[in-house]
């Protein structure tokens, strides 16, 4: 049998606060040898979090769910927990830790919410084991546990390319505000990426560079004017409801309404918090605000 060296933490708990994501663009090119698309986006990371906490416990890695979700497993398929078990790999130690997670992203909603639950995983771990990874070692192992999951460390905003780890940071002074609509019912991003396929055939990704030139802009407009999401038809297509809630957000006042990623969230680019209070009020469906860009997953010290 392998023997482990012996870690013993001197941190008892920690807890890590990690935002979802939506994309600015997403161009999604054809279907590469390995099944993954080639992506050109832009992640933009807003303030709609998950909470993590990570804790001593019983040998292995165990996940509470403290926002009870039928749909967010709580063994090895969570991403967290599957984040921890590659981190301990690679750190040679053997697990024994208890996962809180308290869910605020929207699950299977196309905002990435296990991508990030990974990656605060993966800080978490790392403070509690006190392991001072490299960061371009975190981003490694992140990439490997899934495509989105090197932008939730990140944060801001950052052009994606390759399946969409391959980030490059895009600084600008501006905060946006938004407006979601949430749906109960997610959306699978396999079913959404194969209706795509099937409908666009093998096409390049569309250009992102208008988006990247409208952050530099003062004004949300040109953002809004910028938006695009290759995958948008698709999820339409699955979800044709959502052309109704598009046609709402933009009839309340939005500047844009938009599927965020896969979805089935669609986001809503208003002028300011007040402009997002008040499309939210008058829009009849479940809505939440945030704001963006934000930092990625951080340890939350207080
Ligand atoms: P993607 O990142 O693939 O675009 P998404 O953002 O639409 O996905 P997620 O919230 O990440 O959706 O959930 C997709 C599926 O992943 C869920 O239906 C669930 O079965 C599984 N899953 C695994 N780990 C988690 C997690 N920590 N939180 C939520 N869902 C998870």
């Amino acid at each position: 049998m392998e023997e482990y060296p012996l870690t013993v933490p001197s941190r008892s708990a920690v807890r890590v606060r990690v935002p979802a994501k939506i994309n600015l663009h997403l161009g999604v090119g054809p279907l590469r040898d390995d099944n993954f698309h080639d992506l050109a986006t832009v992640f933009h990371a807003v303030s709609l979090y998950d909470e993590l906490t990570l804790e001593c416990g019983p040998p292995g890695v165990r996940l509470v769910l403290q926002t009870p979700d039928d749909d967010v497993p709580t063994d090895e398929r969570n991403l967290a927990v599957r984040a921890l078990t590659v981190l301990a790999e690679y750190a040679n130690i053997e697990p024994a830790v208890t996962v809180r997670l308290r869910k605020g992203i929207p699950v299977a909603g196309g905002m990435a919410g296990g991508s990030a639950d990974a990656a605060a995983a993966l800080i978490a771990g790392d403070a509690l084991w006190q392991l001072a990874t490299p960061r371009e070692k975190l981003h490694e192992l992140a990439a490997r546990l899934g495509s989105d999951v090197p932008f939730a460390l990140l944060g801001g905003d950052a052009l994606g390319t390759g399946r969409g780890e391959r980030l490059t940071p895009l600084t600008h002074p501006y905060q946006r505000h938004w407006v979601f609509v949430t749906a109960a019912e997610g959306l699978s991003t396999p079913a959404v990426y194969a209706e795509s396929d099937r409908i666009r055939g093998p096409v390049e990704a569309s250009d992102p560079e208008p988006v990247i030139k409208a952050l530099d802009e003062p004004d949300p407009q040109a953002l809004a004017d910028a938006l695009c999401n290759d995958l948008q038809a698709a999820t339409l297509a699955l979800r044709p409801e959502l052309h109704d809630v598009i046609a709402a957000g933009e009839a309340a006042g939005a500047l844009k309404g938009i599927i965020s990623g896969s979805g089935p969230t669609c986001a809503f680019l208003v002028r300011d918090a007040a402009h997002a209070q008040q499309v939210a009020e008058r829009l009849n469906y479940p809505t939440k605000t945030a704001h963006g860009s934000v930092d990625g997953a951080q340890l939350v010290t207080h």
